[in-house]
């Protein structure tokens, strides 16, 4: 099993694709803008077949490919609260930049706290931790001791608030009572930037404090 980080799109989203060359399939985590062109050698390199995409939230530079891979006939997973914004991504469009196109997705497989999806033969965890985006929801692989968070919680940082559906009390709790509630060694793997540890951030985040 493979977890390679993918930063993609104008605002280096990381997308997230883990591969698992034993059963020949894959699932990718987020789908900025281009990251088709990225992971396609690597599917081809590993012999894997992408057999789901997990989209962590709506926000338009997560999204941006995936209307794109969904037309492959990918599954498209994601929280119900953000089906507006993959359905109807212009709906942010004051928050792009100039020239970005925003493709329609369809959300037909919505998740929900607690839900569990078995996917790559591993049993994976749906957390909500909404705050920055309604529908932000997280993924946990206790398998691989891994949990992709999408925008909620950063390393050493959290997720913008100021958005629309955002709210910093929901973040904070969100945080506290979904993400720090994990094993402490458990990896987080954000929507932007580095990789950090659950332990890491309840002992040294400045914006949240264990
Ligand atoms: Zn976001």
């Amino acid at each position: 099993m493979h977890i390679h980080c993918i930063p993609a799109g104008p605002l280096a989203t990381n997308a997230y694709l883990i591969t698992d060359s034993g059963r020949g399939e894959a699932l990718l985590v987020d789908a900025p803008h281009g990251v088709w062109e990225d992971i396609e050698p690597i599917l081809q390199r590993e012999n894997c077949r992408l057999v789901a995409l997990l989209i962590t939230h709506g926000h338009w530079d997560h999204t941006g490919d995936a209307a794109r891979i969904q037309n492959l006939g990918v599954p498209l997973y994601a929280h119900e609260a953000d089906r507006l914004f993959i359905e109807h991504p212009e709906v942010m469009g004051m928050f792009t930049i100039p020239g970005i196109t925003l493709e329609p997705a369809r959300l037909v497989h919505p998740v929900a706290q607690g839900d569990h999806l078995h996917l790559l033969g591993m049993r994976i965890e749906v957390r909500h931790v909404p705050g920055h985006c309604p529908g932000n929801v997280l993924f946990y692989f206790a398998a691989l001791d891994a949990a992709f968070v999408g925008d909620a919680l950063f390393n050493g940082g959290i997720g913008r608030y100021d958005l629309p559906g955002g709210s910093l009390e929901m973040l904070e709790r969100s945080i506290r009572t979904q993400i720090y509630t994990l094993p402490a060694n458990t990896a987080v793997y954000p929507g932007h930037g580095p990789e950090t540890t659950v332990g890491d951030e309840m002992a040294s985040n400045p914006y949240v404090p264990a």
